[in-house]
């Protein structure tokens, strides 16, 4: 986010939560940030400031974190929630554990965006109040989400981090302004 102008602090104790315009719960392993976030003593303290509608941008395993309903997650490593929406985690499966794919998304302008996919979860439910943002080509389905939003809510499945394309980061940062 430093690289789109944004003021970037990495929240380790409670007191970093404080005066934080907005956050980013990053890619990495759902069960750990769960199971870190509780021995750290910033689960209630997170799941307080998303629920109180903090501008949050979950990635990968941050979507998981953003989704009121995780399938095949551990029941001991809860999600913060917030997101009307099921994830299914390492949803892509073993043979395309990672790939990268061009995904249409209308709120970021311009040409496809070049996704970085590493065992990520899709979207398997959503409801009227969740916007879909994205989706990639799947046979037989009409297409797996990959990007929502609800609210000052966003997530994707993918790491924008990996490519040098910033767009994602700034429409975050749109988010975070009220400029989207
Ligand atoms: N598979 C991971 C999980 O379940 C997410 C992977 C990622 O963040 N790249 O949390």
């Amino acid at each position: 986010m430093a690289d789109v102008g944004a003021t970037v602090i990495r929240v380790r104790e409670e007191s970093d939560l404080d005066d934080l315009e907005g956050l980013l719960i990053p890619g990495g392993e759902s069960t750990t940030i769960s199971l870190l976030a509780q021995r750290s003593g910033l689960f209630d303290p997170i799941r307080t400031l998303v629920s109180d509608g903090i501008p949050v941008y979950g990635s990968c395993a941050g979507m998981i974190m953003l989704s009121d309903r995780v399938l095949d997650g551990r029941e001991d490593r809860p999600s913060f929630g917030g997101i009307d929406i099921a994830v299914r985690r390492n949803a892509f499966g073993r043979q395309v554990d990672s790939f990268e794919a061009d995904v249409v998304m209308p709120v970021i302008p311009g040409d496809p965006f070049p996704a970085v996919f590493i065992r990520a979860p899709w979207v398997e439910e959503t409801t009227d109040s969740v916007e879909v943002l994205a989706r990639v080509a799947d046979p037989g389905s009409p297409g797996r989400i990959v990007a929502v939003r609800q609210g000052r809510l966003f997530a994707t499945s993918f790491h924008p981090e990996l490519t040098p394309d910033r767009r994602v980061h700034q429409y975050f940062l749109q988010i975070v302004k009220g400029d989207a």
